[in-house]
């Protein structure tokens, strides 16, 4: 089964195991059913967390807090709750908030006047519907189900003024304000609008932070509903996509490809997290062509951001033939080459981020280095074990003479091709798979063998060779691990 599960598995509270945003940006608060927290607590991310049940008596600051003068609400601030909104600390509530920074902007389009919940995301208010972002069992209707107090009065505690005006709005975290507005324009689409993502021009970049954002805020059926059109769009189902969104296209760049797949992994869509790996694996080989030409450079590049890739979302598949595609545009000049393209960072650190010039791909870092010399020896090795190793296939009903008659013929010639001065100076030494290609050409063209086997041996042998070659290309991720990191 795969690690991926359903759209809707993946809302449950327990992330993917690879998944990095899980406990950041992916997950919009902590606890909806907690009592008593707040709306700004449930929004926010740690560490920004109040302590709104400390009362100021048993507060190890006390005496310095006795002495501030707090802004206080001379109307309706008689608590001695103590709390923290941003960086000032005081006795009362929200109504301090008067020494804050309101530089906050109005949005244009959704800032609704009778609307009834004031959302900040950045330096953005929006206000909004509640029963708008409240549907579809939302994360904002755990939100709204907290008890509120309607009177509108502050004497109990600040949370029951967030969200009810400019000077209190619920804060999100983690979300731009263009994100933001983006869900908003779907949310408050009529059918026609909507129209756009289910054709072939439909605008990718919006799907994908649709997609993301429907997904962080647990829209139950509208998160779907964007990862189906986004799969059905880039799977062409529509018609090609546009160049600059078409994943066969070299218009499409690798970092909307890595983008892509951030998308199908944090949301658990393994169908399109799957296809886009296929396609860029396919991209990387059909990126062939003259090493000194554009297409080489092309295939590196390709290769060097499909490890990145690869290696953050564990797609073992792209590895390995992004290592191995590596290895081969660099080989002879492995030393020179990696020395200058290594990042001087592990892997513990944020070298694996792309760099911000989405045409230049990230540096390898030194586990990745150290990996793609480690592929290098293994795959030499192997070549020298598939020399001297015939593969061998069962015997059929039918031949009475294959053990000396069918098998010895086979092992003699498989013993030339390995050693055929086209097999050993054509190729790189690491070149596996472009070795067993050459070979199963140069069997096929052996004369002396097709009258040395039976017709039905002779298939079994070549199968035999097309299934090693298939074998090898499925496990090439094997051969490129990182012997220098501890196992945990
Ligand atoms: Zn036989």
């Amino acid at each position: 089964m795969s690690r991926l599960s359903s759209p809707g598995a993946s809302r449950s509270n327990t992330p993917l195991p690879h998944d990095p945003l899980a406990s950041t940006s992916s997950t919009p608060y902590h606890n909806p059913g907690t009592p008593g927290s707040s709306f700004n607590q449930i929004a926010s991310s740690p560490p920004r967390k109040r302590q709104r049940t400390r009362t100021i008596v048993d507060h190890p600051d006390r005496d310095q807090l006795e002495s501030r003068q707090p802004a206080t609400c001379n109307e309706c601030c008689t608590s001695d709750v103590f709390f923290e909104v941003g960086t000032i600390k005081g006795k009362g509530n929200d109504c301090l908030d008067e020494n804050l920074d309101f530089s906050s902007n109005r949005d244009e389009r959704f800032y609704f006047p009778e609307a009834d919940c004031v959302i900040q995301v950045e330096n953005t208010l929006f206000r909004v519907h509640k029963f708008v972002l409240a549907r579809d069992s939302s994360a904002f209707q755990d939100m709204f189900s907290l008890p509120m107090d309607q009177s509108g009065s502050c004497d109990q505690s600040p949370r029951f003024h967030e969200g009810t005006n400019d000077k209190n709005p619920i804060k999100l975290f983690g979300d731009t304000a263009e994100d933001f507005r983006i869900m908003l324009s779907l949310l408050y689409s009529l059918p026609p609008e909507l129209q756009i993502y289910q054709t072939s021009s439909a605008p990718v970049p919006q799907l994908l932070t649709l997609t993301s954002i429907l997904n962080k805020y647990h829209f139950a059926t509208t998160s779907i509903w964007a990862l189906s059109a986004l799969y059905d769009v880039l799977s062409g189902k529509h018609g090609t996509p546009l160049p600059p969104h078409d994943v066969n296209n070299p218009q499409c760049i690798e970092t909307l490809l890595e983008r892509i797949v951030e998308v199908a992994c944090v949301c658990g869509h393994a169908e399109l997290r799957d296809f886009i790996e296929e396609r860029w694996c396919a991209r990387i080989c059909t990126a062939s062509g003259s090493l000194m030409g554009i297409d080489a450079y092309r295939r590196e590049r390709e290769a060097r951001w499909a490890v990145h890739v690869a290696d953050k979302w564990e797609l073992t598949r792209l590895a390995g033939v992004a290592y191995y595609t590596l290895l081969l545009e660099t080989n002879g000049a492995i030393n020179q080459s990696f020395s200058f393209h290594t990042s001087t960072h592990d892997d513990s650190n944020t070298a694996n981020e792309p760099q911000p010039d989405p045409w230049i791909p990230p540096a390898l870092t030194k586990s990745q280095t150290v990996r793609l010399l480690v592929g290098h020896r293994s795959l030499i090795l192997l070549g020298d074990q598939l020399r001297s190793t015939t593969p061998t296939f069962p015997r059929p009903d039918g031949c009475v003479f294959h053990v000396h008659g069918c098998l010895s013929a086979w092992s003699t010639a498989w013993r030339e091709v390995s050693r055929s001065e086209t097999t050993l100076y054509k190729f790189k030494s690491c070149d596996i798979i472009g070795k067993l290609k050459s070979m199963e050409e140069q069997i096929m063209g052996n004369t002396d063998l097709q009258c040395a086997l039976t017709p039905v041996c002779r298939r079994r042998a070549m199968s035999a060779v097309r299934e090693l070659r298939e074998s090898i290309s499925k496990g090439l991720s094997d051969h490129f691990v990182d012997i220098t990191r501890e196992v945990t």
